[in-house]
């Protein structure tokens, strides 16, 4: 990775914003910054400042605003340097000193202290996306930054450094929807964690990329004949899946040409009506497989991803995966919640907070974990079981997803809908069949709850039945 200059990352930020004034503070921030870290060095031997710059510019290129390049450039000032809060605040402006504040807050986690440091800065992490999820993304900037750059620290840092962003970071990235970022960060923690089987996976794809070109240009030369045949504008991008993805198939026994998105093929439309037209046509030319095609526009990821997805036999019999989406869902499905910068511009700040709040899912179980316990390692221990292990996804009778933790009960989809619906719970009808309350929920199950308004409140031996925190603690308080 070669060094970002100054002049690099004005380029960048010049391909959105035009405004002087918002150039002037963007310029004072790196002025103050350079000044500040004059003389620190990074372990790489560059200048330190090489490294505040290149975070501003992975955020340039997800389109942030003024006040986060310059967060960016200035977040190591308030750990590394004399530089203060308040100082930040009267130099530049308030939210600037808030962004800057809360990434130092977070401060260097390391595995080698004890858990409970460990625990209590986890908690920090993401507890800050209430405060203001653009600190988090910051974050997951300079920890990607780190990661890319990490070739020249201790094997021990290496490895510890690439857990906890399989850990934490990781998940963040899948939350926010951030798919790009997630990608690379596992693929840098992966070459750490399992060189050799990296190496491997890595000599495997480049045997087969020869024969995936070819098919992706055939694929290309087609699907833009149909579509054209259609009148349907279009843009096509094609992508192969990351190593750690295909490390995870493999690891189940799959082989390489059996993974069923190992190529996939975006088809990029205007607008969703033709979408799902050029899925007809699609389907027309090449036989799909049933069992993998999926609507995740009429029915959105918890993390908002929306596309059509298809996978059909391509030249040769070789699987490959149709993502088909507009613009702007592209947008999202990419950069997650920091599409909302290049999608809603000025707002885009104001928005992101309101959308994390009431549309991404997953805020909303870690609000509940956070307000119910005041231990740092059974938080972080909670939100791991919970939410950044392994989910399953099941329907309300009204089709919309929920999302919960493996070995959820019937009880623990009543929680989560809404407490009185827990406290009012009679039984439960799984897929059309009545099921014991201790049923162990499984993906895609479409879940009805029976309530009765008259019923005598949950038993207490459902405790021992529910697998959330909420839900145990709910019936235990209804007990009381
Ligand atoms: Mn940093």
């Amino acid at each position: 990775m070669n060094g970002i200059s100054y002049n690099d990352l004005l380029n960048s930020v010049k391909g959105y914003i035009n405004n002087s004034k918002d150039l002037e503070l963007i310029q004072k921030s790196f002025s103050y910054a350079s000044k500040l870290h004059k003389g620190q060095k990074r372990q790489s031997g560059e200048d330190y400042i090489s490294h505040p710059l290149s975070v501003a510019f992975i955020l340039s290129e997800m389109k942030a605003d003024t006040d986060t390049v310059c967060a960016a450039l200035l977040h190591d000032t308030i750990e590394d340097t004399s530089a203060t809060k308040d100082k930040l605040e009267v130099l530049f402006n308030k939210d600037i000193a808030t962004l800057v504040d809360g990434v130092t807050k977070i401060s260097k986690m390391n595995f080698s202290t004890r858990d409970e440091m460990v625990a209590t800065n986890t908690r920090k992490i993401i507890t800050s996306l209430d405060e203001d999820v653009r600190i988090v993304i910051i974050k997951l900037a300079d920890r990607l930054h780190n990661m890319r750059t990490l070739g020249f620290k201790s094997e021990l840092k290496q490895r510890e450094n690439s857990l906890e962003t399989m850990e934490i970071f990781v998940p963040l990235a899948y939350y926010l929807g951030a798919y790009q970022i997630k990608g690379e960060l596992e693929d840098l923690s992966f070459s750490y964690l399992k060189p050799e089987l990296y190496t491997e996976i890595n000599i495997t794809l480049e045997k087969t990329k020869a024969q995936l070109e070819e098919i992706t240009y055939e694929l290309l030369q087609d699907i833009s004949k149909i579509l054209v045949d259609k009148n349907i504008p279009f843009e096509l991008q094609s992508r192969v899946k990351n190593v750690y993805g295909i490390y995870k198939n493999m690891s189940r026994g799959k082989k390489i040409s059996d993974i069923h998105d190992l190529l996939a093929i975006k088809i990029i439309v205007d607008e969703i009506k033709d979408c799902y037209l050029s899925l007809g046509a699609v389907h027309s030319r090449y036989t799909p497989i049933n069992s993998k095609f999926k609507d995740y526009i009429a029915m959105p990821k918890t993390n908002m991803y929306s596309s059509l997805h298809t996978t059909v036999f391509g030249p040769n019999d070789r699987l490959v995966q149709m993502q088909i989406r507009t613009r702007n869902m592209n947008l999202i499905d990419t950069y997650g919640l920091t599409a909302y910068w290049d999608l809603n511009k000025g707002d885009a700040a104001t928005t992101m907070q309101e959308d994390l709040k009431t549309k991404f899912q997953f805020f909303k179980s870690l609000t509940e974990i956070n307000a119910l316990t005041a231990d740092n390692q059974e938080f972080v221990s909670k939100v791991k079981e919970e939410l950044f292990d392994s989910n399953i996804y099941v329907y309300t009778s009204k089709g919309e997803i929920i999302e919960l933790p493996y070995g959820s009960t019937p009880i623990d989809f009543a929680y989560k809908l809404h407490t009185d619906i827990g406290n009012t719970m009679v039984g439960a009808i799984v897929n059309d069949t009545l099921v014991a309350v201790d049923y162990i929920l499984q993906n895609k199950d479409r879940v009805k709850i029976l309530t009765d308004s008259l019923s005598f409140g949950p038993r207490d031996e459902w405790q021992g039945k529910a697998y959330t925190m909420k839900a145990k603690r709910m019936i235990r308080e209804f007990s009381r």
